[in-house]
């Protein structure tokens, strides 16, 4: 079958992160540490796991960090090479699966924990925390802390991939795959909102208007009584959808920290070197891109004992002197798992599936491209927002 393989090489690795700083279109280049390859299709490997056919795959803001040598050597041993990546996922089974028949169209739930690996619970996934799984290197599959960074179950971007029960959710008749792929990050968006949980009439920053960022603002809508909601937007287009999505006000990065100031009647500084900043601020922010700039503007802009949220895969290098002094919460927020809301108990996924059934998501898969012609995906996903496009999928049946 026909897959895209990331396969190690360290000094392509290491050239890739030089030039990846330093011209991020380059990715897609002869450097990129990905290929595309006719690859065995991955078997189950043990009992409850089943074969899927990739309808639509996702390219998501850390499968490009990962390929540009961004993302930090912290993930390394949580990754087997080489994989084939693709995490958002929306496929048909070609196995029964326990309850599920085979044709059974099916969202992947991409966390490789305790039950895929065939272990007794841990601590984390008896409470259902899935995503805080400690047992992600040891079992059934190779290490990997997602389908889509392991050597053994191969992922989206592949003709095939293979996947245990406890990571797959049936999806309705009614959705079309374009709305299926994103509820894998509109699961990890609900997730992040309910990590930062802002209370009733609370001040809302969301820095960055990508898929998550966006999803983020409509998770907020659907799940909190947050107040005012301002969202950090570089493009026109990302700025029209957030508004649609339920933010009061974007702003561009230039604009936010005299925005913010203006909205929330914060005072403003400005330091010898570096951004300016506020005392006061908004209630709750949402790191929705992962850069140092975006982490320092969420952490100069929250109030004193405010919240922030990293939703995007964290940079290294912001100033953490603000959490300091404004005794900020810093809140990770990984995948998904398990949710306590006013509804009950309740899977992320499954709040994720409600919510794409409902929300206004046309358009917001805006192209989709043959695996082999993964280099202009690429060129295209890490160009997306300048493009008008929030999210670019691959479709490996077509060519
Ligand atoms: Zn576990």
């Amino acid at each position: 079958m026909l897959a895209l393989e990331l396969y190690r090489s360290m000094s392509r690795y290491v050239a890739a992160r030089a030039l990846g700083e330093r011209a991020p279109g380059l990715i897609a280049g002869p450097l990129a540490p990905l290929r595309l390859v006719d690859r065995e299709e991955p078997r189950p490997p043990a009992e409850g796991w089943a074969r899927v056919a990739t309808r639509l795959s996702g390219i998501c803001g850390s499968d490009l960090a990962a390929l540009s040598g961004r993302s930090s050597f912290y993930f390394s041993p949580l990754v087997s090479m080489p994989f084939v990546p693709g995490h958002e996922v929306v496929g048909e089974l070609m196995d029964d699966c326990g309850d599920l028949p085979s044709r059974t169209r099916v969202v992947l739930e991409p966390v490789l924990s305790c039950a895929a690996r065939g272990l007794e619970p841990c601590g984390s996934c008896q409470t259902g925390a899935t995503g805080r799984c400690d047992r992600v290197t040891v079992g059934h599959v190779a290490p990997g802390l997602q389908t889509g960074y392991c050597a053994d179950t191969g992922g989206g971007w592949g003709a095939t991939f293979v996947a245990h029960r406890s990571q797959l959710h049936p999806v309705p008749d009614s959705m079309p795959d374009r709305r299926a792929v994103l509820v894998e990050p509109l699961a990890c968006s609900i997730h992040a909102v309910l990590r930062g949980r802002p209370g009733a009439g609370d001040s809302v920053l969301v820095v960055g208007a990508g898929t998550v960022g966006l999803l983020a603002v409509l998770a907020r809508r659907e799940f909190t009584e947050a107040g005012r909601v301002v969202v950090v937007a570089k493009h026109r287009r990302q700025a029209e959808l957030a508004r649609a999505f339920g933010a009061t006000e974007s702003v561009t990065p230039g604009e936010a920290v005299p925005a913010l100031r203006r909205a929330t009647r914060a005072h403003l500084l400005d330091p010898e070197r570096g951004p300016a900043y506020l005392l006061g601020g908004v209630d709750v922010a949402f790191d929705c891109v992962g850069s140092k700039p975006s982490l320092d503007l969420a952490l100069r802009t929250t109030r004193a004992g405010g919240r922030v949220v990293l939703t995007g895969m964290p940079e290294a290098g912001a100033d953490l002197a603000p959490v300091w002094f404004r005794e900020l919460e810093l809140v990770g927020s990984y995948a998904a798992g398990t949710e306590i809301t006013e509804r009950g108990v309740a899977s992320t996924f499954d709040l994720a599936i409600d919510l794409a059934g409902e929300a206004p998501l046309d358009g917001v898969v805006g192209a989709v491209y043959p695996l082999s012609r993964w280099r202009e995906a690429l060129d295209h996903a890490l160009a997306a927002g300048r493009l008008g496009t929030v999210k670019v999928a691959f479709d490996p049946r077509s060519n």
